[in-house]
């Protein structure tokens, strides 16, 4: 006989969904395929507790995938929300909080001297990219292996083999048309991405990149990698556009831009800066942003763009940020990444923790992670297995080797104590 399951609610939810909706979610790795799960679903967030329909309570390591960087349904941010929709949640007529909002977003990232929100950051890097095509009057663009900036079309693009060849569309109905004009380089690889502007001089618009990579894993940048990016783009005239959908906010309140000290054209925001609600935004140098419409010709619009609700959500998660919360996500990420390495020695599982603040990923790999290529060396079996594991302990980690764990707030010595604990029971089943 079968074992009873841990999550018949879920797992009939997910039957449920399934029939009505394409793999039974809204968005791909929701679906626990990775780790050879059905997926849990869920009733409430609090603090950084996550419950599902079947009661258990989870310590929260994948918070909305981002966003949450002061926790589940804080106090302040509830109140805030509550009165802004008493006031109409939506106008397609501007409001002062944009101003707001974008005015702090430029205090914390100086190099965005004009701001413009989207809805998303999928929307945020397809408006960047169409309008460094338009500033620069090139069309092709650069991203990494390994990199996302969402699903446009120009960024569902991989390389078959190696740095040098033109982009294959990652998936169908990408036509081959938006996937020649995208050329790959390797992350932490300045060579390859002279090799690219070699081939194709004079043609490239904009070097897109993931300041810190989050969704390979966590790999942070080489010393002098984006410098070096900084310098290619100025001798060869394209812009280099960070998109810190990850690291704005996370890295600290300025960014990986303000970390590095490496100031892009532009910059493609989202996720921390709704505060769980769905906003994103590029920005950056004023005569670039002013080619936008209707200050310029480069069309891009939206509906509920600059939405109330979500202007208010963004406005009070970057009103709390304070080096004080960066000094103790910070120390509390370092001491989980450092417990992860230790639990996993002492079981014997070969593992590379990748950590930046408050992102972490566990790599099951003996090889150090520095791209795309090294991540894959990682063995997803043994990762699905210490998820199941995690899942089963009480801590929810992201459902897939290849994303970021993140820390908020919410999260305490405590929850980082009995993490470890779980993993290092969890390692054993590995
Ligand atoms: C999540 C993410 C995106 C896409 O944002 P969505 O809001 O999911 O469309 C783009 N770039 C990076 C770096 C991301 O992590």
């Amino acid at each position: 006989m079968l074992p009873r399951s841990r999550y018949p609610r879920s797992e009939k939810c997910f039957a449920a969904a399934s029939r009505i909706l394409p793999g039974g979610v809204d968005s791909p790795v929701r679906a626990f395929k990775a780790v050879g799960a059905t997926p849990i679903f869920v009733v409430r967030g609090r603090g950084a507790y996550l419950e599902d329909v079947d009661g258990h309570r989870y310590i929260d390591y994948v918070m909305s995938w981002g966003p949450l960087i002061h926790g589940h349904a804080p106090g302040g941010l509830v109140k805030a929300l509550a009165s802004a929709a008493s006031q109409g949640t939506s106008f397609g007529a501007p409001t002062e909080l944009e101003t707001r909002l974008a005015r702090r977003v430029a205090m914390l990232m100086p190099s965005m001297e004009r701001v413009r929100f989207v809805s998303s950051g999928t929307e945020a890097a397809m408006s960047a990219a169409r309008l460094a095509r338009a500033a620069t009057r090139r069309e092709k663009i650069v991203k990494f292996e390994g990199c996302y900036h969402g699903h446009a079309d120009a960024f569902l693009v991989q390389a078959g083999s190696g740095a040098m060849t033109l982009g294959v569309p990652t998936s169908p109905g990408v036509t081959a048309g938006a996937a020649q004009d995208t050329l790959l380089a390797r992350y932490n690889d300045l060579g390859s991405v002279e090799d690219v502007f070699r081939q194709y001089s004079g043609e490239i618009a904009a070097v897109f990149v993931e300041p810190i990579a989050g969704n390979m894993g966590v790999v942070p940048p080489r010393e002098g990698f984006l410098q070096g990016l900084r310098e290619i783009c100025d001798r060869e005239g394209a812009l280099l556009v960070f998109d810190e959908v990850i690291s704005g906010f996370r890295a600290g309140a300025g960014g990986a831009q303000r970390v590095f000290g490496v100031r892009p054209d532009l910059t493609c925001l989202g996720k921390i800066i709704g505060g769980g609600l769905p906003v994103g935004a590029y920005g950056g140098r004023r005569d670039v942003m002013d080619l936008v419409a209707p200050a310029g010709p480069v069309y891009q619009a939206g509906t509920l763009s600059g939405n109330p609700l979500a202007m208010t959500a963004g406005l009070w998660s970057l009103e709390q940020l304070s080096p004080k919360l960066y000094r103790r996500l910070g120390a509390l990420g370092a001491r989980l990444a450092a417990g992860l390495a230790d639990a996993a020695r002492d079981a014997g599982v070969a593992l590379q923790v990748s950590a930046f603040g408050s992102l972490l990923t566990p790599f099951f790999t003996s090889q150090p992670v520095r791209d795309f290529r090294s991540a894959l060396s990682c063995d997803t079996d043994a990762y699905g297995r210490f998820f199941r594991a995690m899942l089963a302990r009480g801590v929810y980690p992201p459902p897939s080797q290849f994303e970021a764990w993140f820390l908020s707030a919410a999260h305490t010595d405590r929850h980082v104590a009995r993490t470890l604990e779980a993993a290092r029971e969890a390692m054993h089943e590995v």
